[in-house]
């Protein structure tokens, strides 16, 4: 081997980019769109590539990273809690379990008291989808246009976009989507065998779309008119994304499930179904899962709350998503359609498609997202630093210009 690049422990074979591409390459499932990129190492909303290329990173593990990259009090719970217990299935008790689920009830929204930990945000719909019809007995659930809920089988039929369901159907009986906003649409398709209505608060892989307080609050009326359950996906904007710890406390709602995962272990895989009152009929072997409330997850949950919570990360959204969507605004070019977002979670929409702009930013160092064709979604860690804002815009307003 080559005595001046670092090895890989298992393969001997030196690492950099094109040699770890090449091995990702040869095996890979083939579901991901990949970047010619990999990445080695991060600290706070920096990332480097494997051959020392930095980058301020507005991907942000697709919304998992919230804390940023390598934060000291996530290293030191996950690495505490690995050397003392890692595995312990639901069926016995655990000190960290128990203190998350306590936590998570007092910052949840009014009522939701009861958790059903899971490890993904696929996982913790479709554990949402079973307790509303388990619960209500009856079948239906509407979802919006441009909803995304998860992949799997049951969180797909809720997922609007047809190229990720059509090659997958018959899916799910008993879904529709109706269009977001609209709620005129939602009363029309909300009827008596309908189970729940699932909504994102803000609409994130959908094109980054603000639900309307009107909408919104209306949906939670009808609900509770109807005798349906209303599920709030936070998934995407819970802890701290949209300037508070959850976004439907921007409109002081009570919706009856809501599920959360991406960042709520501060990167470590986890997801939570979290349960109100009017949820009724769980009982034991209803549902289920294997690493689902584990003592490692559930310590890094804890460490992420106490970090949102002393550093006021949500405030921080808050402050630096106006601060950002500001300096995007006052960017002259006739590519942006509209600027829009809540907190960090933020939306360029352009009059191109936004594939070729990435590539662009990528060469001057900045990572972003897509949300759709045309709109380019910023997902920065909320720890990031203002100046990294500045360059972010910066770059932005250059690969504009170039396009
Ligand atoms: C990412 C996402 C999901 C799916 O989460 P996974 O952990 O990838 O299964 C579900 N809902 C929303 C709103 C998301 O953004």
């Amino acid at each position: 081997m080559n005595e001046t690049f670092p090895v890989h422990q298992s393969t001997n074979l030196p690492i950099y980019q094109s040699t770890i591409i090449a091995l990702e390459s040869a095996h890979t499932s083939g579901v991901y769109p990949k970047r010619p990129l990999a990445l080695a190492r991060g600290v706070g909303a920096r990332v480097w590539d494997a051959d020392g290329r930095e980058y301020i990173d507005c991907v942000g593990g697709q919304g998992a990273a919230n804390l940023g990259h390598g934060h000291p009090d996530i290293v030191a719970a996950i690495s505490a809690q690995a050397a003392r217990l890692i595995s312990c299935p639901e069926i016995f008790y655990n000190e960290q379990r128990g203190r998350l689920m306590a936590e998570l009830a007092a910052v949840a929204p009014a009522g939701l008291e009861r958790v059903f930990l899971c490890n993904s945000g696929a996982e913790a719909n479709e554990a949402a989808l079973k307790f509303a019809r388990l619960s209500t007995g009856r079948i239906g659930v509407v979802a919006t246009v441009r909803a995304f809920h998860g992949r799997t089988m049951g969180a797909l039929s809720a997922t609007w976009n047809k190229e990720y369901r059509q090659p997958f159907e018959p899916l799910v009986p008993g879904f529709c989507h109706a269009p977001y906003n609209d709620l005129a649409a939602l009363e029309a398709n909300v009827c008596d065998d309908t189970a729940a209505v699932l909504l994102e608060v803000v609409q994130g892989e959908g094109g980054v779309h603000l639900g309307t307080p009107d909408y919104l609050a209306g949906a939670q009326e009808l609900c509770r008119a109807r005798g349906a359950l209303l599920i709030f996906d936070e998934v995407q904007t819970g802890y701290g994304r949209t300037g508070r710890l959850f976004a439907n406390e921007h409109y002081g709602l009570e919706p009856d499930l809501m599920t959360v995962a991406k960042s709520m272990a501060g990167g470590v895989p986890m997801g939570a179904c979290l349960i109100g009152p009017r949820v009724q009929g769980i009982k034991p072997l209803s549902h289920g899962s294997t690493f689902g409330g584990n003592p490692l997850a559930c310590a890094a949950a804890l460490a992420t709350l106490e970090v949102m919570r002393r550093d006021d990360l949500p405030g921080r959204a808050a402050a630096l998503g106006e601060y950002l969507m500001g300096r995007l605004r006052r960017i002259e070019s006739p590519l942006i359609r509209e600027v829009r977002g809540l907190g960090l979670l933020v939306g360029v929409d352009l009059r191109v498609k936004v594939t070729p702009i990435l590539q662009k930013l990528q060469s001057l160092g900045v990572l972003a997202l897509p949300a759709g064709s045309t709109v380019l979604r910023l997902l920065p860690p909320l720890v990031i630093e203002q100046t990294d804002l500045d360059r972010v815009a910066d770059a932005i307003e250059s690969a504009l210009d170039s396009a």
